[in-house]
């Protein structure tokens, strides 16, 4: 791959190199460096140069570049989702539908929707003082956007918000994680082809100090990325009152209530709790079945996860269920395996990591039951291939369980009743409830997406997606005015105890 020769031989800090691993494999595919403050700050200075010639461009010529790089997205399938799996394990069809065809879309919808959605609002007001005033709410590009993504989804939840951070006029450097950046050295090889200048869009390889280094020099940070780290982030941020949007960890909960449709909500049970490895922020992370459907739902959701290949990522359709990415997660997903089977739970399908003699970074597709909320698997971030179910007596247990967490991502809810269904999905606390279906609704751009609780804050997607990376400019013109105005001063009585009678007729009529 060009990219591994390209930055290994142009690398000013060969004894600083990272070696990306394929994760399926645990071969070495590539090396990349490792940039300290020094370059982060020259990068910056890069960055900021550049972005007010960008910015000049306007969204028609800003969409422009975006919409070709569509077409080089359309054009460069093969070799983005290749990319993608040699450094996260994942299998053929987990990379097409979930990066390269998510950057397809967005790529288009950030192109076409940045203008409406930036465009200037006019505001109109009750206020009987600045009534007849011009007023406007605005967007400015804040200037340089640092953007630090996970390893799950490196073109997602890594390259996804340059997209929008970029259609809005702004220079862009991201970090991608230390464990997967070559897709976005790819993409970024790809937004030059399409006429993006130099500099507005730089990459920055590096392992956590390479993204702390980031923070201090931006003007808003976009995480994504642990609840863990980011605290830190915050907390660094705050230093300089750099705003931050984040995008953190989850705990997602599935509700299958007694009149859900068994079959369809043991598949996507299995499906998104296994997708990418269950390496997914919002995929289904425990279940609570109500007990009438309880061992129909278990003996379908065990047959359907016997089933799954799992194997080395190669062509279409040869497997179902990839390796995992990253090393450490294997040993969180056997702790919370060996913990719930220490308290009690049992294992019908699965429960062990690849055997020693495999190289690479395995664990089985795992159904676990008989589990509670004493439990890890119940209550921690597994981020693995593991689906723990627990039987309730009714959907007030199930709302009362799934809201026992200090996370609040994603849920979703099952019934046939699609009534009911919606009503418990309100009572979910968390930032995005699918009914009858489950993770989906990150496919739909224009729905906003984002954590309640400690699952982060801020929102991608939609106006808010975009609108973060912008300064909110409010405006009023005072057109046709008096040379001045009786509330002015000097102030006098008569004036001020005849502005309090106004008010008190305009307000005070209503009932207490
Ligand atoms: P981490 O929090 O470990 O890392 C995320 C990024 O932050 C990486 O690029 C990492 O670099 C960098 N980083 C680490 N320490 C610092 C620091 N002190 N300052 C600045 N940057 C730092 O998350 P993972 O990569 O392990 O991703 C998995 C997590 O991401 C899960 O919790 C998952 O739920 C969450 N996630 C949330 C999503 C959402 O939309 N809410 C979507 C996808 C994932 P390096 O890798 O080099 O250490």
């Amino acid at each position: 791959m060009a990219v591994t020769e390209q930055t290994t031989e142009s690398s000013a800090h060969e004894s600083e190199q990272i070696a990306v691993e394929n994760p399926a494999t645990g071969e070495v595919i590539a090396h990349v460096p490792v940039l300290g403050g020094d370059e982060i700050a020259a990068m910056a200075a890069r960055g900021r140069a550049v972005q007010p010639a960008w910015n000049a461009l306007g969204f028609e010529g800003r969409a422009r570049v975006l919409k070709r790089m569509q077409k080089w997205m359309t054009d460069n399938a093969e070799r983005v989702i290749r990319v993608v799996m040699s450094e996260t394990g994942k299998a053929y069809e987990d990379a097409q539908l979930a990066d390269w065809s998510y950057g397809v879309a967005a790529f288009g919808f950030w192109a076409k929707n940045a203008e409406p959605y930036l465009a200037d609002e006019k505001v109109s007001t009750a206020s009987p003082f600045v009534k007849g005033k011009k007023l406007v709410l605005r967007y400015e590009p804040l200037g340089l956007i640092g953007v630090i993504g996970p390893w799950n989804y490196p073109v997602t939840n890594s390259f996804g918000d340059c997209i929008p951070a970029l259609a809005a006029g702004n220079s862009v450097i991201l970090k991608p994680s230390e464990i997967t950046p070559l897709t976005s050295q790819v993409l970024l090889e790809g937004l030059l082809e399409c006429g993006m200048p130099e500099g507005v869009l730089q990459v920055a390889t590096g392992y956590g100090e390479t993204g702390a280094a980031l923070v201090e020099q931006v003007d808003m940070i976009m995480f994504t990325g642990s609840t863990a780290t980011g605290k830190k982030i915050m907390a660094k941020a705050a230093e300089t009152l750099t705003p931050v949007s984040l995008e953190l960890g989850g705990k997602d909960p599935m509700i299958v209530l007694a009149d859900a449709d068994v079959d369809r909500a043991a598949n996507l049970a299995v499906m998104y709790g296994m997708f990418n490895g269950g390496q997914t922020c919002i995929s289904v992370e425990r279940v609570y079945v109500e007990e009438p459907i309880y061992d129909e739902f278990v003996a379908k959701v065990t047959e359907k996860a016997r089933s799954l290949r799992q194997g080395l990522p190669g062509d279409a359709g040869t497997i179902d269920v990839g390796s995992m990415t990253f090393p450490p997660q294997v040993d969180i997903v056997e702790r919370h395996v060996e913990d719930a089977k220490a308290k009690g739970a049992r294992v019908l399908v699965g429960g062990h990591r690849g055997g020693a003699d495999r190289p690479g970074n395995w664990f089985e597709p795992t159904v676990l039951v008989d589990v509670d909320h004493t439990m890890e698997c119940m209550t921690e971030e597994t981020f693995g291939p593991t689906l723990p179910i627990m039987k309730v007596a009714d959907a007030e247990e199930a709302i009362r369980l799934a809201n026992d967490s200090p996370y609040g991502l994603a849920a979703s809810v099952f019934s046939k009743d699609v009534a009911k269904g919606e009503a418990v999905a309100r009572r979910i606390q968390a930032g995005a409830v699918c009914v009858n279906d489950a993770l989906i609704n990150y496919l739909a751009l224009e729905l906003p997406m984002g954590g309640a609780k400690a699952s982060g804050m801020g929102t991608r997607h939609g106006k808010g997606g975009i609108r973060k990376f912008c300064q909110h400019q409010s405006i009023l013109v005072t057109r046709f005015a008096l040379k001045d105005e009786p509330q002015m001063y000097p102030y006098k009585p008569k004036i001020t105890k005849g502005l309090q009678k106004a008010i008190k007729f305009m307000y005070g009529r209503g009932k207490r």
